[in-house]
């Protein structure tokens, strides 16, 4: 082969041809046209590069040190390469793949698949994040796909139905290679439910022919174009292919590398299939797959006008793009918690197998058609498992192009109430839809202060204008989102704006939505209650079956337990609940070797015909309740027990935001070991979690509204009194914070320190969950329990002695305007007549926040020297100034400090004394005061 020895400068090359294999890597350099010098590599890049030209294309080839694959491989290779030659503008990963033989793709060793962006994902599914990541099925968000000179490149050749005489002119050169095999063998296709039978063995003498599945014989290759999967792990077995295959709605083949570059480098994925992905091995064909795909690379190269290249961005600059719109999404809000797939929801069942079979077809059914309703409506009562219903639906759309989803629950922080409901959503749309990416990032670019609107501007900006870039036509690509318990959020008049924003979707945009309340506008209405008593009655049976079989292997493996007849039994008690089933299991099992006896106080409890669903659940937490005090105690023991219970789990269900048993007792002032121990029996209630440092979660919330409602907890024993409970945790709130708050509670030292800086172990060390659980709802709880405040009770007696700890407290968790809201309804609580001093102080207070908030939240310690220019008297005019003080700022030694004030004048400050040091008069309006250093490093003022 005749090898031309040229010299290039890095930025002339701009295709970056990526290998894994040494094969594929050989077969690669055998493409090239000519081949050029090696060039110098920008530390850390250790890559072993070859270089040459491909037709008009300069061309970086890759290749994987020995022995290394996978995706994490494939994301360092591609971003060193585009360290060394910062001018690639996109990459080839080219290589060999497993082929995924179905009715719709008839498959074939020696074709060739081609990643095919469509809508939501760019051609590549990773498909094992749930497996690998710890936090779940985190998408971070993908570049575009390929530019649109590889696309049209792509598009010719789908159209040219003569490849194979191109395709064998490229692979005359690497046919002459000794390694090169001319001849692989026969296309051997297994039953995907045959598997190899002689593992070990490398190849399939010994597996038995009739297993061998039938197919036309087929001269010629195809090129395939769809969705390729991308996992860790080699894919060795035919039915979890054929699993995964189905979930991701149909692949054409499975892979190791691409993931790892999807989220880096704008790539197009060429495989050529080597073998079928499952347990019967060949490596005969891996050269000739890879020479394919290798040559199919060639061709779409060969078609691409050079100048057309060279125009687009590069790589580098796309990958920056991408980091640049990942720092504006991470700075507006969001709720964690969100997603159906966020860590905290992780043990969150799905459906079983063969339950909800109708309903969900019918979801599906919605989804897919052309012309259903924007909106599938989905009703019924609290525990008929909708929200189960909900995820399943979520995890199975997830990998086809779930846009996003938002899970609402009471009581659970950022998901109880709707404050963050656009913002989560809008995030997720961007991650999740590249082309919604920049438009959604430069919506928020342009306002920076979009968190802080109506809801319903945010929607307008953050959803509906970004969704109406799509048009409304056919082609338009359907956006899925699933919002859960949206009767869980705290707000009503949040829930009715929200259903009207929903609305305003309808006939705009293919969108899909999935809530659980009835809005007035068109929609596909399922109401859970109307499905056939036999269907669900089947549901539940399959479900404690399961569950119940599931107790018997664990604890005392009797066959036959239980019997048929108590299934039905329990069957019928269940009333259609599935929350009641789910109760009854994990009470059952949570008595272990006894679980029998458990299950016949259940029994006992009975079902009386004409008793409501709800009643029935409200016999089984009574039931659960009940068994958690020991049977020996004395009746004084027992009475004495329930009211322990009955105080914890008061403080349990009216909390905002969860928190863990350790910070719970923490906050209550009770030995952490004390509320493990009076919850060790309700694991049938609570998700109670190993490690002390997450949060207690209710299984369900029809328990809270059991314990707070007289008429359905029956007796007095333990109804919950919930203004009582509120008023409780405002006060040990106040406590704690009266307990942990300081100046400077971080020991910092810098008064200019900015709230950024701070490392979250020093944050979570220094405040501990519960006191910023105290921090940002102690006025809250004091609200909903209806305080009465008085001048100098505890809360005016707080302010005064902790006022500017629980501002700057705020500070470091990045809440004050939480705080700002927190104040607005102290003070709404506060009549002036009965209290004239503390509404006073109050309005003070309010006006101080609300000046100096940004301050706050940029560096927290400002919190004091902001209040030295506080005034209460003068309210926000500072002694010297004649009006309100617009801004203030700390020299960098702390002793000075500037204020600029609305009277045109930047006063200077002694910190420490607070005594005046000089006046400069006649400003400008002043927005700002900035201290600079001169070069002699004496502070010199500048403002502006
Ligand atoms: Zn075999």
């Amino acid at each position: 082969m005749d090898r031309q020895q040229l010299d290039k400068k890095h930025s002339e090359y701009t295709i970056g041809w990526i290998c894994a294999l040494p094969i594929e890597l050989a077969v690669a350099r055998e493409m090239l046209d000519e081949e050029h010098q090696d060039l110098p590599q920008s530390p850390p890049d250790d890559n072993l590069y070859r270089l040459g030209r491909i037709g008009e294309h300069n061309t970086v080839i890759v290749g994987f040190p020995a022995g290394f694959t996978g995706s994490s491989q494939a994301a360092r290779v591609a971003s060193q390469m585009q360290t060394t030659f910062k001018s690639i503008r996109f990459g080839l990963m080219v290589g060999i793949g497993g082929g995924v033989p179905s009715r719709r793709y008839d498959i074939r060793l020696g074709d060739v698949v081609v990643s095919q962006p469509s809508n939501g994902h760019g051609g590549i599914i990773q498909y094992d994040f749930g497996k690998t990541r710890p936090d779940g099925f985190e998408r971070t968000g993908f570049l575009n796909s390929p530019p649109t000179a590889l696309l049209s490149a792509v598009a010719s050749l789908k159209a040219n139905r003569d490849l194979e005489k191109k395709f064998l002119r490229h692979l005359s050169k690497p046919t002459r290679q000794p390694w090169f095999a001319q001849n692989a063998g026969p296309d051997v296709l297994y039953c995907a439910n045959y598997n190899h039978d002689r593992p070990g063995t490398d190849d399939c003498r010994e597996c038995k022919t009739e297993h061998v599945e039938q197919r036309q014989p087929r001269e010629h290759f195809i090129v395939h174009y769809g969705t390729i999967a991308s996992g860790n792990q080699v894919m060795r077995d035919a039915t979890t292919r054929d699993n995964v295959s189905k979930d991701l709605g149909g692949v054409l083949c499975f892979e190791m590398e691409a993931a790892g570059l999807m989220n880096h480098f704008p790539c197009l994925v060429v495989r050529g299939i080597c073998d079928y992905a499952d347990s019967h091995k060949n490596k005969n064909w891996q050269p000739f797959a890879a020479g394919l795909a290798a040559a199919y690379a060639k061709e779409v190269l060969l078609l691409m006008p050079a100048a057309e290249v060279e125009t687009g961005s590069s790589a580098v600059e796309l990958m920056n793009q991408n980091l640049e719109f990942n720092k504006v999404l991470g700075n507006i809000p969001t709720a964690v918690e969100a997603p159906f797939n966020a860590r905290k929801r992780e043990h969150d069942t799905a459906c079983l197998p063969d339950t909800r079979v109708a309903l969900l077809k019918q979801i599906y059914e919605w989804r897919d058609g052309m012309d259903s309703p924007n909106i599938f409506w989905l009703s019924g009562l609290a525990g008929y498992g909708k929200s189960t219903v909900a995820r399943t639906v979520a995890a199975r759309c997830f990998k086809k192009g779930l846009s996003a989803s938002f899970f609402f629950t009471k009581g659970g922080g950022d998901v109880g109430h709707a404050g963050m409901f656009v913002t989560s959503i809008a995030v997720q749309l961007a991650n999740n839809v590249p082309d919604l990416k920049p438009v959604i990032c430069d919506a928020i670019a342009k306002h920076s202060n979009i968190a802080s609107l109506s809801l319903r501007e945010q929607w307008g900006r953050l959803v509906l204008a970004p969704l109406s870039l799509f048009g409304t036509d056919q082609s338009t690509p359907k956006f899925l989102l699933i919002v859960d318990a949206l009767d869980e959020c705290t707000d009503e008049s949040d829930v009715r704006i929200i259903l009207q924003l929903f609305a305003e979707l309808r006939g705009s945009h293919q969108t899909r939505l999935r809530i659980q309340h009835i809005p007035e506008v068109e929609h596909y209405d399922f109401e859970l209650h109307g499905i056939q008593q036999s269907v669900v009655e089947h549901d539940i049976r399959v479900f404690l079956g399961h569950e119940l079989r599931r107790i018997s292997c664990k604890y005392f493996d009797r066959t036959n337990w239980p019997s048929e007849q108590i299934i039905n039994r329990l069957v019928q008690n269940a009333s259609g609940l599935f929350i009641w089933a789910a109760t009854a299991c994990r009470f059952i099992s949570e008595g272990k070797q006894f679980a029998p006896d458990r299950l016949d106080s259940i029994l006992d409890q009975g079902h009386t015909e004409g008793n409501t669903p709800e009643k029935q659940l409200n016999d089984i937490y009574s039931t659960v309740l009940e068994q958690s005090i020991p049977a020996g105690f004395s009746g004084k023991e027992k009475e004495k027990l329930r009211s322990m219970l009955k105080s914890q789990l008061g403080s349990i269900v009216t909390l905002f935001s969860p928190l863990s048993i350790q910070s719970l007792s923490n906050l209550m002032e009770t030995r952490d070991d004390k509320v493990s121990q009076t919850l060790h029996d309700l694991h049938a209630i609570f998700d109670i979690p190993k490690e002390p440092n997450s949060a207690l979660r209710l299984h369900h919330p029809s328990f809270r509204d059991f314990l707070l409602d007289k008429k359905r907890s029956g007796n007095a024993k333990f109804c919950v009194d919930e203004k009582q409970a509120h008023q409780s945790l405002s006060a040990h709130c106040m406590r704690l914070m009266s307990k942990s708050l300081k100046q400077d509670l971080l020991g910092i030292g810098r008064p200019g320190a900015p709230a950024t800086e701070i490392e979250n172990d020093r944050l979570e060390r220094c405040l501990p969950a519960e006191v910023q659980y105290a921090c940002l709802y102690w006025i809250q709880h004091a609200q909903k329990g209806g305080s009465q405040l008085r001048d100098d009770d505890q809360v005016h007696r707080f302010l005064k002695e902790h006022l500017l700890h629980w501002l700057e407290a705020l500070g470091w968790m990045q809440k004050v305007s939480e705080g700002f809201h927190a104040i607005v309804s102290l003070e709404s609580m506060i009549s002036a007549q009965r209290c004239p001093r503390l509404s006073e102080f109050v309005h003070d207070m309010k006006r101080f926040v609300l000046y100096h908030r940004s301050a706050i939240e940029l560096a927290p310690l400002q919190t004091y020297c902001s209040a030295l220019v506080f005034s209460p008297a003068a309210s926000l005019t500072l002694e010297g100034h004649s009006n309100p003080v617009w801004a203030v700022a700390f020299s960098p030694d702390g002793k000075q400090l500037a204020s600029a004030s609305r009277d045109r004048t930047v006063k200077l400050w002694d910190a420490g004394s607070g005594k005046a040091l000089q006046t400069l008069e006649g400003q400008s309006d002043i927005n700002a005061v900035v201290f600079w250093l001169d070069d002699k490093q004496s502070p010199e003022r500048k403002w502006q």
